[in-house]
């Protein structure tokens, strides 16, 4: 074999082991993002049971009740989506649209809650 071509397939070796290396770096961060994702679901399940239940209490309400309300948000979710009518929520000063990311609009610097907490999700 020669120097040359054995130095290539050094080479490729090594290329080969920093993919592999990166990649385990690249699925590591991924399970732990994952897990972190695992959490906050378990959570966020326990806060909504909580709230159902204090609602329940509260207002005589029905598991029939939240399952029709879930059907018809779900429907209005699909028929705006579909539509393409799904818009930023407006800022309650100015009028113009408050990015999801940000609770002040950059326009006026109104702090400001959009119309459907949800949207911010
Ligand atoms: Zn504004």
């Amino acid at each position: 074999m020669s120097l040359f071509r054995e130095m290539d397939q050094y080479r490729r070796i090594s290329d080969a082991k920093a993919a592999a290396e990166k990649s385990g770096t690249a699925a590591k961060r991924a399970a732990e993002e994952l897990e972190l994702l695992q959490r906050k679901l378990a959570k966020l399940t326990l806060i909504c049971r909580a709230m159902w239940s204090l609602l329940q209490q509260q207002h005589t309400l029905s598991e029939q009740d939240l399952w029709q309300r879930m059907q018809e948000l779900e429907q209005r979710d699909r028929d705006r989506t579909s539509q393409g009518t799904r818009e930023a929520p407006k800022c309650p000063k100015c009028g113009r649209a408050i990015s999801l990311e940000h609770s002040r609009c950059m326009y006026c610097g109104t702090e400001g809650m959009p119309a459907d907490v949800f949207d911010v999700l």
